[in-house]
């Protein structure tokens, strides 16, 4: 029987909703959250991204300040620019679009960042409570699988989740956000990586398979066992001369032959992306609660 597919939008929808009530709340206090969008240069497929996150952030009620610097600003440029957003009371969350040009460190961009208003949730301050089993603002496309899993009806709870993919904003914050010892959670995880020998091996067992590895039909049919979910985070643009585009957007795995063996598995596009979105909208609103010391939600 073919596999039950873990759309994204219902859940990113679900989502949405529970927000609005938060927003509804702030704005009884005459608050709006602020989301600073800065944009270095124009990298093509993260502008096409930023589209997408300021225009859901627009329809939610978010306001959206955008930076756009050009692609030869210089990182104390940058720096500078993050340090006033750091200082702005309107500015709740500030998102710094990668890639960035090559002059500029990423590391040095992000720990400038006021943690309080690091919405991707990749600042160390983030990842150590993370790892602490208290985490404040999660990285936003591990926690959208973890509530894409868990709002569809198959959460992790008591299951063995491999993890293929170990990037500080994917595979590790995902398998420490599985491994917190609290409902919903609680899963044993293994993480696998370009050093694993013998990758099949270790998707063959199980239960959830989560691949953000980066690179097209990676897991193959052979390498799943029946039965088991898969949430797949890939996205690939694979050259495809019957397209108008000439490419073809797919995920990591090798989508149609797993459908036919999975219980259930995320479609590429329209899975992990529309939540991953809505993550980032969750994370501006946490945020902007925790600036006026308004109690958090779970
Ligand atoms: P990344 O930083 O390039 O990390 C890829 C990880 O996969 C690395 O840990 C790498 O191992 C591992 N890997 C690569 N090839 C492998 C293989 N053949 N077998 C086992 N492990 C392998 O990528 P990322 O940022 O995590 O993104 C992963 C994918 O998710 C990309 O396609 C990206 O576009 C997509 N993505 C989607 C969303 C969304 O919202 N849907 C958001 C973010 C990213 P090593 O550490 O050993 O190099």
């Amino acid at each position: 029987m073919a596999a039950t597919l873990l759309w994204g939008k219902p859940v990113a929808e679900e989502i949405y909703a529970e927000l609005r009530a938060r927003l509804q709340r702030l704005a009884l206090r005459g608050v709006i959250p602020g989301l600073a969008v800065v944009r270095v240069g124009e990298a093509p497929a993260s502008s096409a991204y930023t589209r997408q996150e300021e225009g859901a952030a627009q329809r939610l009620g978010v306001r959206v300040h955008t930076h756009a610097l050009p692609s030869d600003a210089s990182e104390q440029e940058v720096l500078d620019l993050i340090a006033r957003l750091n200082e702005a009371p309107e500015v709740h969350g500030i998102l710094v679009h990668q890639p960035l040009p090559p002059h500029i460190s990423a590391v040095r961009v992000s720990e400038a960042l006021d943690p309080r208003k690091d919405v991707e949730g990749l600042h160390p301050w983030h990842m150590g409570r993370l790892l602490l089993g208290e985490p404040y603002l999660v990285p936003c496309t591990a926690h959208a699988v973890w509530q894409l899993l868990v709002r569809s009806g198959y959460p992790p709870e008591g299951k063995h989740v491999v993890v293929c993919g170990r990037s500080n904003t994917v595979g590790k914050p995902l398998a420490a956000l599985l491994l917190q010892k609290k409902p919903g959670a609680n899963a044993t995880v293994t993480v696998c990586h370009t050093g694993t020998l013998d990758l099949a091996r270790f998707t063959r067992q199980a239960d959830i398979l989560v691949v953000a590895v980066g690179a097209p039909r990676a897991v193959t049919a052979d390498m799943v066992r029946e039965g088991a979910v898969v949430v797949d985070v890939g996205v690939n643009y694979v050259a495809d001369p019957t397209m108008r585009t000439g490419f073809r957007l797919m995920g990591d795995t090798d989508f149609e032959a797993l459908r036919e063996k999975v219980e259930a598995i995320t479609p590429v596009p329209g899975g992990v992306g529309p939540v991953t979105v809505a993550m980032l909208l969750w994370n501006v609103v946490a945020a902007c609660e925790a600036q006026l010391s308004l109690p958090r939600e779970p």
